[in-house]
């Protein structure tokens, strides 16, 4: 069958390859120059496995409450004029109570850990498919005893879910994980170590794996904006690109955070709304003085990630609406994580400062499935972990448009659930 991605991000390029795989005749449109060029771009890099928790938790709503007001805050909540971000809003905190939160987590943990599978596959079909992938796990530290009572919430809850957890009581531990700590682990209070996470540039990643997709005759349609989808009573017709009409059998809505807005015009409402964060990337000019993998600083909430001579520092919730400018007051509070904890690392200055919108749901669970146009297909709303998830949504999403059973439960991922 033919088969039209729109979005050429981490997730459509994720599900083009499944979709060549299964022998689909397939073509990705993209506005971009090149794949992975907006959200997928510059993210911080952790495959996130064992922290693949919804946002919207029991006890969010008085924290979040508490960081709009502090400086260098982990939340930044601006009104958007929008009655959208509204309705969000309400429907995420509708999704803090303990019964969703247990649901939600129990959705995408099934994802995240069959991601973890798919790219393992990956690795042994394309073993030298080089994203400067690392496979050593997340050391999340805290810097006050409050942090470290915190977390015992956090290590049930793993434990639950059987993802091995090492918790560390004596700071000077970290350094068996984190060697560069060594000249701040005095400030630290305890920390966790996540065996099973890994790490890896995503647009190097999503880059390589089109390649592949290539190789596999995937047709790129780069530089194509995407201005119209017809419709024909309840099935796609065409979508309309730099003025030029292309057609397939069946279409897939990749766009990210622009899910929403192209979908408008179908008479769809995706609760999707872009979640704007930041990231600097740092060269490593010492490297013993780097991280190894990920270091994750609770009190800030900003993760610093290992890539192979960069360091990748990334953080931050802004709810604002759609722009993308870059605020210089978000570069500081990263760059001072880093002073704190990678003094030797590399010069700050030399960093490029990005920004980017996580396509977020209100229960944190993508949306995977079918919709009510026969032959138009989701797999977008990955919000926070679309490069965790998204192999595992690629391959549901191919099954799923090739008839074949996923692997994986997936009708409750649809974005059924909201109608
Ligand atoms: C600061 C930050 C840190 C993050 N850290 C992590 C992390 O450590 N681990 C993790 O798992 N996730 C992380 N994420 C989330 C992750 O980056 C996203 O979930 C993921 O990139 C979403 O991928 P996507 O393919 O859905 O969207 P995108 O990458 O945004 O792809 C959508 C594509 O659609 C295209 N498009 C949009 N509109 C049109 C149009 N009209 N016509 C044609 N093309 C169009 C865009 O050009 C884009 O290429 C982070 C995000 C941010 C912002």
């Amino acid at each position: 069958m033919k088969v039209l991605v729109m979005g050429a991000g981490v997730v459509g390029v994720s599900t083009a390859w499944y979709l060549a795989k299964a022998g689909h005749e397939v073509t990705v449109i993209d506005r971009a120059a090149d794949v992975a060029e907006e959200t997928s771009f510059a993210n911080a890099g952790q495959l996130s496995y064992g922290y693949t928790t919804p946002w919207a938790a029991p006890g969010i709503p008085k924290k979040a409450l508490k960081w709009l007001f502090r400086p260098h805050s982990p939340l930044l909540l601006r009104p958007d004029g929008s009655l959208f971000q509204l309705q969000w809003l309400g429907r995420m905190l509708l999704n803090c109570t303990e019964k969703n939160y247990a649901q939600n987590k129990a959705r995408m943990v099934r994802v995240s850990e069959y991601s973890r599978a798919m790219l393992q596959e990956l690795h042994e079909e394309l073993p030298d498919l080089d994203y400067e992938g690392r496979q050593h796990g997340t050391l999340q530290i805290f810097r006050t005893d409050k942090e470290v009572a915190a977390a015992q919430a956090d290590v049930r809850v793993l434990q639950d879910y059987g993802v091995p957890v090492t918790v560390i009581s004596n700071p000077q531990q970290c350094l068996d994980y984190e060697p560069a700590l060594a000249g701040t682990v005095d400030k630290l209070a305890g920390a966790l170590h996540l065996p099973n996470d890994a790490t890896g540039d995503c647009h190097l990643f999503t880059v390589r794996l089109a390649e592949q997709c290539r190789a596999l005759g995937v047709n790129f349609l780069l530089n194509h904006t995407i201005n119209q989808i017809e419709r024909d009573g309840s099935r796609i017709r065409g979508v309309i690109a730099n003025g030029q009409r292309f057609e397939a059998d069946h279409y897939v809505c990749a766009l990210g955070s622009f899910s929403r807005t192209m979908l408008k015009s179908l008479d769809m409402s995706l609760p999707v709304y872009p979640v704007k964060g930041y990231s600097i990337t740092v060269p490593v000019s010492n490297s013993d003085g780097a991280p190894q993998s990920t270091v994750l600083d609770e009190t800030y909430k900003v993760a610093i990630t290992r890539f192979k001579d960069r360091m990748r520092v990334g953080g931050m919730a802004e709810l604002s609406g759609y722009k993308i400018q870059l605020n210089p007051k978000r570069r500081e509070t990263l760059e001072l994580v880093v002073n704190e904890l990678f003094p030797t690392a590399g010069n700050v200055a030399e960093a490029t400062f990005w920004s980017g919108l996580r396509p977020m749901t209100p229960d944190s669970t993508p949306l995977i499935g079918a919709t009510r146009y026969g032959n138009l297909w989701l797999n977008t709303g990955h919000g926070t972990l679309g490069w965790t998830m998204g192999l595992g949504s690629g391959r549901v999403l191919s099954d799923l448009i090739s008839g074949v059973t996923p692997e994986i439960e997936s009708s409750d991922l649809s974005v059924i659930r909201y109608v």
